[in-house]
């Protein structure tokens, strides 16, 4: 979630067109606002984001149906503005919405009828209030709230704002500080400056539920990444089968939700004849398969064809390595897909074996699979590899 919100702020533009208007109301690039702090009204794009301080004045509330009924779709709020007022953004078309710590009064109606809000961030400020109806005629509603706050008693108060309880609580911490400390797949763990608590960057439990894969094999950790990560699931609920094969259509099913999981996070739908034929078709269309390869769908994949779907469906290609193809004994430029076997090993994603020999013919095993595609994803997990 404040990985998503990052991206909002990050993507934010603040443009300036500085003209002052009469001695109360100025016009600052999208906002008009009052020498007493209070912004009134709005005209720019679809994302909103409200600083506290604009040309020297400094901005602490959201006027009365300041954003009423606009065609906005999100909205992030600096820390520093401490009200929102009555119906400030109630019709609006907004799906997701920040609001600062410092904020400490909501009026009436603030965001009735916002029929498309799902996503509700507040980062902090235990004794904020509420006003009546403010998140009436919603629907449900996913509350981030920091984690200083009591959840127990914001959802009694939420209950009252909205009116019914077609919402959830998800506790978010604001303030992550890096510790010294890596987790199982070697990526710095944070901790959270307000509650103590350390935690991954990755955002699933470290869990899994299968009988075959000991904590001590070389598997453990990436079969616990590609599975966390909804990647691959087992052969069964308590079998994973690290020693068993993958076909062609599981790999080009990998393959698309890798692509998907580092571009839009959508996921792809089984459709058609063959369960597999949504994931090929993807695999087409984005261009990670070119149009004149085809493969046995249903045979076991090798691990050089392997290595051309999984070098061309990495969205965001990161070495790590150089190496002269003449370094990897069985690989030659005339192997197929000799070139897709050499990416990997430039991004640290393939090792070979003991003499970096890939064999390029031999069948993928499924533990093998799991780490090729752990250390794509995760780039903790990506080998290093000697020089020369
Ligand atoms: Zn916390």
């Amino acid at each position: 979630m404040l990985k998503r919100f990052m991206a909002i702020v990050l993507t934010l533009c603040i443009f300036s067109c500085g003209l002052a208007l009469a001695d109360e109301d100025y016009i600052e690039s999208e906002f008009e606002y009052t020498a007493d702090g209070n912004v009134v009204k709005y005209y720019g794009g679809e994302y909103v984001y409200v600083p506290s301080v604009l040309y020297g004045t400094t901005l602490l509330r959201i006027a009365d149906n300041a954003f009423m009924d606009l065609g906005i779709t999100g909205v992030s709020i600096e820390e520093g503005l401490v009200e929102i007022g009555k119906e400030a953004f109630s019709g609006s078309n907004i799906t997701n919405i920040s609001i600062p710590s410092t904020m400490e009064n909501i009026k009436d109606g603030a965001f009735a009828y916002c029929a498309e809000l799902k996503d509700v961030f507040i980062f902090g400020n235990k004794g904020m209030q509420f006003g009546e109806n403010v998140f009436a005629g919603t629907g449900k509603i996913t509350f981030y709230i920091a984690c200083e706050c009591d959840n127990g008693a914001f959802w009694e108060r939420l209950k009252i704002a909205k009116g019914d309880d077609n919402y959830e609580i998800e506790v978010i911490h604001p303030n992550m500080s890096a510790t010294d400390e890596t987790d199982l797949f070697g990526a710095t763990m944070g901790k959270c400056d307000d509650c103590g608590i350390t935690i991954s960057q990755y955002d699933f439990d470290i869990y899994e539920p299968f009988n075959d894969v000991s904590e001590d094999s070389w598997y453990y950790k990436y079969v616990v990444f590609a599975y966390g990560m909804g990647i691959v699931n087992g052969k069964s609920e308590t079998v994973f089968d690290p020693e068993g094969t993958m076909t062609c259509a599981e790999a080009a099913k990998i393959a698309a939700s890798i692509r998907a999981s580092q571009t839009t996070g959508e996921q792809i739908v089984p459709m058609g004849a063959k369960w597999y034929d949504a994931y090929v078709d993807y695999c087409y269309e984005m261009g990670i398969i070119e149009d004149y390869i085809t493969f046995d769908w249903e045979k076991p994949i090798t691990r050089g064809e392997m290595a051309y779907l999984f070098s061309r469906c990495d969205f965001y290609p990161y070495y790590i390595n150089e190496v002269p193809l003449t370094d990897i004994p069985d690989v030659y430029d005339t192997t197929p897909y000799a070139y897709e076997i050499l990416d990997l090993y430039d991004k640290g994603v393939a090792t070979g074996d003991v003499d970096f020999s890939f064999h390029p013919d031999a069948n993928v095993k499924r533990s093998e699979a799991a780490a090729f595609i752990s250390r794509i994803i995760g780039y903790e997990m990506r080998i290093e590899l000697p020089k020369g």
